[in-house]
């Protein structure tokens, strides 16, 4: 039995998609799972599509999902250059294996499963345009080298001469007539296809010495004795050629399993998901925020306010099915759990909301104290000072309404922070009244009235929603009693109950929802709540006739 190898190969053209996160995810487990390696290979061998910082991106992203790999990445996230005991098969990017590809696409030539081409790029184009002119489409293959400039028309002389004088030619692979090609896929599963419709594939370039992804990709997963190749679908269409570079090399009996992942799909409608949908739906596609060297700033779940784990294990869920209800897996759960062939074959439909979902029962499973020490820095940020175990115990609280650690300061900034404004939260209040028990949204006119126009509107129904007797209450309650006995208090006064805790709340928070008012009296103290009530009056006052209240 060979050792389990398998190798996440990523081109850095940008920042790692959430797809491609699966997709090493994916390798990981199974490595994992099979006691094997996992390696990270950089596949940089189009300088064309080279974006600076996007392998940097790529490491510190898988991690911060702890997707850590064996080889391929040193300790300070530095991709390794030199071979070393652990890292026998350095280096690990292709950039730097150049010197490794010229030798095996020749034996390819020496073999006869591949030619030398000299077609210059006008010829190329000259043919394609004269495909297209007659409506068909120009392949490079058994239909056609045969009038193309190559060393397949040309003799052994004229290529000898024209591999000295010229420095643009090429190796192609020479894809066979009319044979089938019969693979295996450990999700798909058995597939043919007929060589007739693929072409001869460029592996090999003298402009810049180097090999293409399918020559670089194949040699590497080779010489790195990969034991499973596991990607996305979109390679698919590559594997006949693959498949073949394998036999054409003679190492079929080393060749790696594959398995090709379905795609993630859209959340609405059908297609790839994109970050265009992320930028319509307010999601974020990527791992870690990026800027692109044009300035784009692009949403990154870790700056969104993600934990991780809740991104691991919500990405683990998209295409793999643990054939149980469990939903929450930790990542050795995961490890033990996973599975290729419950990998399903269609894609998966992304659910923003899952991912939160995800994110919120992470968020309860930490505890109060860790909680508490994540909302510190952003009570600092916003100039509180609070003691942790104050903090800790409010956590407590408020940790069930929570998605993300940022919700904190809007769920109870009004612990830290005296209302200043209720001119914008009244018209919430006011209209809140007015909700009808159906759960229609409320007042309608609330729409109609913008910032300026909330005076007026209030003024003209304060009478309705905010009569003095109710604020004299909550103030006389405030006064009267400990925090849990205030209910009881304003009924014994005969008054109703709600509209009393609603002067209460607005005068407390500035708004018209939240935090139960007992819990919030008894974490700023009912000091604080009197002068917050008295603060309330005179500001309001002007509003709502209440300058009675005293
Ligand atoms: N470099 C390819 C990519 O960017 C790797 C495909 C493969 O895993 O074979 O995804």
């Amino acid at each position: 039995m060979r050792r389990t190898r398998v190798r996440f190969a990523p081109s850095p053209t940008g920042p790692l998609h959430m797809g491609g996160v699966r997709t090493a995810l994916y390798n990981y487990l199974y490595a994992k799972q099979h006691g094997g390696d996992f390696i990270l290979r950089i596949e940089d061998t189009d300088s064309n599509r080279f974006v600076p910082g996007a392998e940097q991106y790529i490491i510190e992203a898988l991690n911060w999902c702890g997707i850590v790999p064996d080889e391929g990445v040193d300790a300070a996230g530095n991709v390794v250059e030199t071979p070393s005991e652990r890292h026998p098969h350095a280096p690990y990017r292709q950039s730097q294996r150049r010197s490794i590809y010229r030798k095996y696409a020749e034996q390819l030539v020496a073999s006869g499963n591949a030619y030398y081409a000299f077609d210059s790029a006008e010829d190329l184009e000259l043919m394609r345009s004269r495909a297209e002119n007659a409506g068909q489409t120009f392949i490079y293959n058994y239909s056609t080298r045969g009038g193309m400039c190559n060393s397949l028309t040309l003799d052994a002389e004229q290529t000898a001469r024209l591999l000295e004088e010229r420095d643009d030619w090429t190796i192609r692979f020479k894809m066979p007539e009319d044979r089938t090609v019969a693979m295996d896929d450990l999700i798909r599963g058995h597939m043919e296809v007929n060589t007739s419709t693929l072409d001869d594939k460029v592996l090999w370039k003298k402009a810049d010495e180097l090999p293409t992804y399918h020559l670089a990709n194949i040699v590497d997963d080779h010489l790195m004795e990969i034991t499973e190749v596991i990607r996305g679908e979109e390679w698919l269409p590559s594997l006949p050629l693959h498949w073949l570079l394998y036999e054409a090399f003679g190492w079929t009996d080393t060749m790696p399993r594959f398995a090709h992942l379905p795609l993630l799909l859209k959340p609405v409608g059908n297609g790839k998901l994109s970050k265009r949908d992320g930028d319509k739906m307010g999601f974020p596609v990527f791992p870690l925020e990026w800027t692109s060297p044009d300035g784009e700033k692009s949403h990154g779940y870790r700056e969104d306010g993600y934990f991780p784990e809740a991104f691991v294990n919500m990405l683990a869920m998209l295409g793999w099915n643990p054939g149980t209800e469990q939903e929450i897996f930790s990542m050795q759960q995961l490890i033990d759990a996973f599975s290729l062939e419950k990998v399903g074959k269609s894609g998966a439909k992304f659910n923003p909301e899952k991912a939160r979902w995800y994110n919120r029962e992470y968020l309860r499973m930490r505890s109060d104290s860790e909680l508490a020490e994540l909302f510190m820095p952003i009570l600092r940020e916003k100039g509180v000072e609070a003691e942790p175990v104050f903090v800790e115990k409010l956590i407590g609280l408020i940790k069930e309404r929570a998605t993300f650690v940022a919700d904190f300061w809007d769920i109870a900034s009004c612990i830290f922070v005296a209302p200043e404004k209720f001119k914008d939260h009244g018209i919430k209040a006011g209209a809140a009244f007015e909700k009808p028990a159906t759960g229609r949204p409320a007042d309608p006119r609330a729409k109609v009235y913008d910032d300026s126009a909330t005076e007026p509107f209030l003024a003209k129904d304060a009478d309705k929603f905010w009569k003095e007797e109710y604020w004299r209450a909550a103030k006389d309650a405030l006064e009267h009693c400990e925090a849990g006995e205030i209910e009881d208090y304003v009924r014994s006064k005969g008054l109703p109950l709600g509209k009393v805790m609603n002067c209460l709340r607005l005068a407390l928070t500035g708004a018209a929802s939240g935090l139960g008012i007992a819990d919030i009296i008894s974490f700023i103290g009912r000091d604080e709540a009197l002068s917050r009530m008295e603060f309330a009056i005179r500001r309001l006052g002007t509003v709502f006739a209440i300058e009675s209240v005293e």
